[in-house]
């Protein structure tokens, strides 16, 4: 059997290797070049994505990239401490959350897919998808047409093959933030960060993350209550004027965020966040969306990029247990909908917590502390990250994949 998968983020190579340790052989098609796929910033992946990629023998691979996260501390704009939080109880051996560059998760993935023998291919966007009887297939820019028994839409969560499933399917929902992300190297300021987490700030006009590495350099993010930045816009600014406008709206705040800003280096700039709560169709004859393509948790989430590893190793699961392709996609949906679609909506009071009510940011604090001191705790998070993909029936069938079939197969 042959699954034709669409998107080289993360949920795409995933997928491939999942498939591959049940057996199913898979093509990866990218619609950048290699060269654009290395931009991006830092994100962290949660105790429940470390073990879906332990499922699919990544773990090694992707511990080496980054760095730990155990703790989420947050502060009010005075610098007041309104929570914190662990991100999730480790591994069994030990591995707690792990943050590091996007680029260097989803080019690791697609590295190991490729050395593991399945086809990667980058510059191959695909332009529309067809499905009928027991076929399925994605035809290119070029109008070249691969075909599979089955194709997987793991494009993201702007996904064109979303709405090949169902031409009525929504789009993404912008949460009102846009994003920016950089890093200042080998710095003093970080001895004032706490070590193994991120210190966020609610700040008065932007909420700011900052996390101190190992190396001493600071990785941070600011996300700012604004309407959408449009393209024109992005290009018509360049990094120093972005700086000095994020140095600006963080300069009332507490903490060492201006200075971090002002003498570090942007790396992602005016990028507008969105998420994707219900998609009521995830397939339709042999195509079937996974990751952010058919569920997409807003960034505050930190959980995109844990669902999407779970989705991959579920739906080869479902694909080794069940009597056929469709079959097993029903399956898939029905293992994978209600908690997705709760952590999305998790994800989105958690944007919102970053939008300053209407009483203002300062006495929206007190609020704050009573919210997490009661309901954002450890135990009421330990659904999400507690979660371990491995121990359901369909991640056991994965596991069983890769021992019969060896680490490599190159
Ligand atoms: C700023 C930011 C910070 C985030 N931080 C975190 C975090 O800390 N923790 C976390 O878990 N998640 C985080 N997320 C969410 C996470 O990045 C996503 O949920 C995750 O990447 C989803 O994986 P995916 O493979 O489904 O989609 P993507 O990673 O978006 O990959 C989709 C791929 O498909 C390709 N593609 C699109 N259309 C086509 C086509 N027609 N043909 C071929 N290829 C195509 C795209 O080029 C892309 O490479 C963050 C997201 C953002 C934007």
């Amino acid at each position: 059997m042959k699954a034709v998968v669409v998107g080289g983020g993360v949920a795409g190579p995933a997928t491939a290797m999942a498939l591959q340790q049940v057996g199913i052989e898979a093509v990866v098609l990218e619609a950048r070049d290699r060269a654009a796929t290395q931009a991006g910033s830092y994100l962290t992946i949660a105790p429940n994505g470390l073990d879906a990629l332990a499922a699919i023998g990544c773990l090694d691979l992707v511990r080496d990239l980054g760095f730990p996260s155990r703790r989420n501390i947050m502060l009010g704009a005075t610098g007041r401490q309104l929570g914190s939080i662990t991100l999730g109880t480790p591994l069994a051996d030990g591995t707690p959350a792990l943050t590091m560059k996007r680029p260097h998760l989803t080019g690791a993935l697609m590295g190991e897919a490729a050395r593991r023998g399945i086809e990667v291919r980058y510059a191959a966007k695909v332009t529309s998808v067809r499905t009928g009887g027991e076929r399925a297939v994605a035809v290119l820019e070029d109008g070249r047409a691969i075909e599979g028994d089955l194709l997987v839409g793991a494009s993201g969560v702007h996904s064109s093959v979303r709405s090949a499933v169902d031409p009525s399917a929504p789009a993404a929902r912008y949460v009102g933030l846009t994003n920016f992300g950089g890093i200042t190297r080998d710095t003093p300021l970080a001895q004032a960060l706490p070590t193994g987490g991120w210190q966020f700030t609610f700040g008065r006009r932007a909420f700011v993350g900052l996390h101190r590495t190992p190396a001493d350099d600071v990785v941070w993010f600011v996300n700012v209550p604004e309407p959408e930045i449009s393209r024109s816009q992005r290009s018509a600014t360049s990094p120093d004027q972005w700086r000095a406008r994020l140095a600006d709206l963080v300069a009332a705040d507490a903490g060492p965020a201006r200075a971090l800003i002002e003498s570090g280096e942007l790396e992602l700039a005016g990028d507008n966040t969105h998420d994707l709560g219900h998609v009521a169709t995830w397939h339709r004859g042999r195509v079937v969306l996974v990751g952010d393509a058919a569920h997409a948790p807003s960034p505050s989430s930190g959980q995109g990029v844990s669902l999407a590893l779970e989705d991959a190793v579920v739906l080869a699961g479902c694909l080794a247990t069940a009597r056929g392709v469709p079959a097993a996609f029903e399956s898939f949906v029905t293992a994978r909908r209600q908690r997705v679609e709760k952590v999305v909506a998790v994800g989105a009071r958690s944007s919102s917590s970053k939008l300053p009510g209407r009483i203002g940011r300062v006495p929206q604090e007190a609020v704050m502390r009573v919210v997490f001191r009661l309901l954002v705790t450890d135990r009421a998070q330990d659904w999400v990250t507690g979660y371990r993909v491995s121990q359901t029936p369909e991640g056991r069938a994965v596991s069983a994949g890769a021992r019969e079939a060896g680490p490599v197969r190159a």
